[in-house]
């Protein structure tokens, strides 16, 4: 079987990277050991990054039609709701999904999959990866299938999107280095027979402990994760659910019926990433190159982040519109993001459960009161939106982020969301491909590009010429004609002053041409 990529594994990240092939008409193959898609809830905060990039080929309103978008958090301490948050439109004017989505992992993962299907193509499933080894010109794996044969998959470049016990990792003898949290945790999806209902998630604030019900779709139904106290001596496997519902029970301190448990788990947590993103043709991406504490739903959303960061860079080189060093920038990119999540996640998961009697005071007699109103303030809205909802992730110091000129947005910051005629910018940035937008103050000439250079670039780039309205120029803090170029992830490669043809050149030219 030869092919341009083959993906190992179909969670989320890999089943997220085959869509952006789709989209990019890279021929690929995927394929996974399980049998189908999970039938788990697992990760079900979607955040606004992942819903923009799910819009650019259909998917963001099918998931938001599965979903419920968290709107508000009740903070109980000893048993009494001490305080409720509204968040529902935490980042209105920052993204066109202002919110977390909450969609179980299951049925998330099987929209991407009829995507995939009804665009032709299929997951291997009950296929195992063998071994694989690689060379200047490809890769070969050899993988068991569902009869129990072996087969050979021959292609140019490899994905290894094969979760936190990567094969592919070990095999290409990557490190994996961090540490693990002695504390355990379980997660639990039930039934619920209380006085709440499902408008809000409900947060309990203890000494040294961490416990939130995430309402669910579906009648009373919640997900319950927290972890047990650091003394609890037993290890994965040994717990079991009457202990986990014994341990809920008395951390909520309120009256509940748990009348049906759909599934419950027991794990530690681990923070570790992979010293790089890519040896020679073969790539990582998801847990399988970084894992972390689920504080702040982010795991899931990163994986298919790291996909949609490659996905373009596979895809023009394979295409030959770019030179092979542009591989290289997915290892620049992505690792600083993954050094950065671990250090934000810990950082989360130690306001939330330290039992340092200081913070512990703060998160169980202050937070509580003054999170309501904080939550409330613009400032505080706009600082903690862009950190959650991964819409503030940037590569400025990426190797191909260029500003030139002064200006509040730099290159290697996502495009800024606003609007054009009362219509989302993104709305014309769906084509899969370089866009460039000219925005003209009015005066003098309106810039223009020759025919002869527009026509060189015409797989490569879409051309967009704007007026500089005032929402643009206060967006970008800038007073005259400017030109950006996006990169096809709607990343800001270059941000120049002077709409010249000469420096657009020269940047494309030290970037991208061979
Ligand atoms: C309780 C909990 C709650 C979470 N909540 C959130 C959340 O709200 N938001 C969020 O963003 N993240 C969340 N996460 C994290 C999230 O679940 C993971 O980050 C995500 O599932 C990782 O996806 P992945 O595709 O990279 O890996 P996986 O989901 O682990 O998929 C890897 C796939 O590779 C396959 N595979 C492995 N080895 C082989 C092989 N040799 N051959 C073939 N196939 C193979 C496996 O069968 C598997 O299907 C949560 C995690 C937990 C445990």
């Amino acid at each position: 079987m030869k092919t341009n990529v083959v993906i190992v594994g179909a969670g989320p990240t890999g089943l997220a990277l085959a869509c952006q092939f789709i989209r990019y008409g890279v021929d690929f193959v995927i394929f996974d050991k399980k049998e189908t898609t999970t039938p788990h809830s697992k990760a079900i905060g979607v955040q606004a990054r992942t819903l923009e990039t799910y819009e650019q080929i259909g998917l963001a309103d099918k998931l938001i039609e599965q979903g419920a978008i968290a709107a508000k958090a009740r903070m109980v301490v000893g048993g009494e709701v001490r305080g409720e948050v509204e968040f529902g439109e935490m980042g209105k004017g920052l993204s066109p999904y202002p919110f977390i989505l909450l969609v179980e992992q299951g049925k998330h993962e099987k929209i991407l999959y009829d995507f995939i299907k009804s665009n032709g193509k299929d997951v291997q499933w009950q296929t195992t990866l063998e071994s694989f080894i690689q060379d200047e010109s490809g890769v070969k794996a050899k993988v068991k299938n569902a009869n129990g044969e072996i087969e050979e998959i021959e292609a140019k470049f490899l994905v290894g999107c094969d979760g936190a016990k990567s094969p592919v990792r070990h095999s290409l003898g990557l490190t994996f280095e961090g540490s693990t949290f002695e504390r355990m945790f379980y997660v639990a999806d039930v039934q619920i027979d209380w006085k709440f209902n499902q408008d809000a998630l409900m947060i309990f604030l203890m000494k040294s402990s961490l416990l939130a019900f995430f309402p669910m779709t579906g009648e009373n139904q919640w997900r319950i994760v927290g972890t047990f106290p650091e003394e609890f001596a037993k290890d994965e496997g040994e717990v079991l659910y009457e202990e986990i519902e014994e341990r809920i029970k008395q951390d909520t301190q309120l009256d509940l019926d748990i009348t049906k448990v759909n599934w419950f788990s027991t794990y530690k947590v681990h923070t570790r990433h992979v010293n790089k993103f890519s040896m020679g043709r073969c790539f990582l991406a998801g847990d399988a190159a970084h894992i972390h504490s689920p504080a702040g739903a982010q795991g899931m959303n990163t994986g298919i982040q790291d996909g949609y960061n490659l996905a373009w860079k596979l895809a023009f080189v394979l295409k030959d519109k770019a030179k092979a060093e542009l591989l290289e920038t997915y290892n620049e990119e992505r690792l600083e993001n993954a050094k950065i999540l671990l250090e934000t996640t810990d950082r989360m998961f130690n306001l939330v459960a330290n039992p340092n009697w200081f913070i512990s005071f703060l998160r169980t007699h202050i937070f509580p009161y003054i999170a309501g109103a904080a939550f409330s303030i613009d400032a505080v809205k706009k600082f903690a939106f862009p950190r959650v909802s991964q819409i503030g992730i940037n590569y400025r110091n990426s190797s191909l982020s260029r500003t030139d000129g002064n200006f509040s947005v730099r290159a290697g910051e996502r495009m800024p969301y606003f609007l054009i005629a009362g219509k989302s910018v993104y709305k014309n940035l769906t084509e899969p491909k370089f866009h460039l937008l000219t925005f003209f103050d009015g005066s003098g000439n309106p810039p223009d590009f020759p025919e002869n250079f527009k026509n060189q670039y015409v797989d490569f780039v879409d051309f967009h010429d704007l007026p500089l309205y005032p929402n643009i120029a206060e967006t970008f803090g800038a007073k005259e004609s400017f030109m950006v170029l996006l990169r096809p992830d709607n990343y800001i490669g270059f941000i120049c002053a002077d709409v010249s043809l000469e420096k657009l050149k020269k940047y494309l030219a030290e970037e991208f041409e061979q």
